[in-house]
């Protein structure tokens, strides 16, 4: 049985011909670019390459790319050297909804002594730009909104965004994790001070990802160590992601416009068939700012667990919407932020598509998915009394 694969969001396929441009860094041009020698020296014009690369697809020069070791990692750098580098500031600003990566990091500097505003989202998972006015102050170093949802695939206005942080003297940083190369993007003509990517997100691998940071913007490396990327990343470089990072990034370029409109219709042809027959089903995300890769739908009275392994029978890979945490399944801090009731809540599913997704998987999957909703709700323990989620918890 074929692996139908609908869960870009959580990691890609590598391309093979990123692979193939990886290729010769293992056992061929092995050497340590800081090197004195030749053969090391040699590999380091090739990170330089892969440096224009990732600089090109973001709209930055070569010298604003620092390679990390992962999203998380280029997150991480971000905040922190933006409180470290303004020791009399000591407020951040962020959102209900983000990754991991910065609201647990957001919640671990709370602990030691920072504070901090957390935005909330309104039904269809936007932010209000007005709550982001009224919650910078005079000591907020940073505000860190994502571009892009990983869960609802809902687009964030961080022009505005960044432009109000900027107004009032914060520095602004956007998780791009999920919206680098799926929405053109040129940093320069964007308020942005910081941009983090990864890597397996674009179909490079894992463990390497990039952290844009604006020429001129007050910067502390994470890892202190070597003086590898110009002092700003301590550690010899990952050499063969680093390669697949640019190759992955080049890609994406050339493929953007196709992929908006290609992977858009797939996409597009999923939620409509799925919303079209298995009533009570609700689209949670934004119905028009939202990635093109992404559709996450809740089917009320089911659980997301039961829809995930009865598609994995079939060999159809999803995300739902709830995370178990300590036994029992709650769901996903951004379904609860976006208030969608209990009910619904436990029935999401997040499809995410990629470049290597094709019209006949998606066919099949319209067709098959209703059945299992049906089978799962002629057995279903909830009733409409359940219905009261109230967002907390
Ligand atoms: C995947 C993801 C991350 C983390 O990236 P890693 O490379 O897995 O550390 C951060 N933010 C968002 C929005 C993501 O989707």
């Amino acid at each position: 049985m074929a692996t139908i694969y609908l869960d870009n969001n959580a990691t890609t396929r590598v391309d093979p011909a990123v692979f193939e441009e990886m290729r010769p860094f293992f056992c061929d041009l092995y050497g340590n670019p800081s090197s004195m020698h030749t053969f090391g020296g040699q590999v380091g014009h090739h990170l330089d390459t892969a440096r224009e690369r990732v600089a090109a697809l973001l709209g930055a020069a070569a010298g604003e790319i620092v390679f990390t070791s992962c999203g998380t990692e280029g997150d991480s750098t971000a905040i922190r050297s933006a409180l470290e580098a303004q020791p009399d500031k000591r407020h951040l600003v962020t959102t209900k909804v983000e990754h991991p990566a910065v609201l647990n990091l957001a919640n671990h500097l709370v602990k030691k002594g920072y504070h901090l505003t957390l935005l909330g989202v309104d039904g269809d998972g936007m932010i209000d730009l007005d709550e982001l006015r009224d919650a910078i102050r005079d000591d907020t170093a940073l505000v860190s909104i994502m571009w892009a949802n990983n869960e609802t695939g809902t687009v964030f206005p961080v022009q505005e965004a960044g432009e109000i942080a900027k107004s009032r003297g914060a520095l602004f940083h956007t998780d791009a994790v999920q919206a680098v190369g799926k929405i053109p993007m040129d940093v320069h003509q964007l308020p942005i001070d910081f941009l983090t990517l990864s890597g397996h997100k674009l179909h490079a691998p894992k463990g390497v990802g990039a952290l844009y940071v604006r020429k001129g913007v007050p910067f502390r490396p994470f890892l202190v160590g070597g003086h590898q990327e110009r002092g700003r990343r301590g550690g010899t470089e990952n050499v063969p992601g680093i390669i697949g990072l640019g190759k992955a990034c080049e890609l994406a370029g050339e493929n953007i416009e196709h992929e908006n409109t290609r992977v858009r219709a797939l996409r597009d042809r999923l939620e409509r068939g799925l919303l079209a027959t298995v009533p009570d089903t609700r689209l949670n995300g934004h119905p028009t700012d939202r990635l093109p890769n992404t559709v996450n739908l809740s089917f009320k009275f089911v659980e997301g667990e039961a829809i995930l392994l009865l598609l994995d029978e079939l060999g159809i890979c999803a995300s739902s919407g709830s995370a178990c945490t300590s036994g029992s399944l709650e769901p996903s801090h951004v379904l609860r932020a976006m208030g969608v009731p209990f009910t619904y809540a436990h029935g999401s599913v997040r499809l995410s598509l990629s470049r290597f997704n094709t019209e006949e998987e998606i066919a099949f999957v319209v067709e098959r998915l209703p059945g299992i909703i049906e089978r799962l709700r002629s057995i279903s323990p909830f009733t409409e009394e359940g219905d009261a989620w109230t967002g907390e918890g």
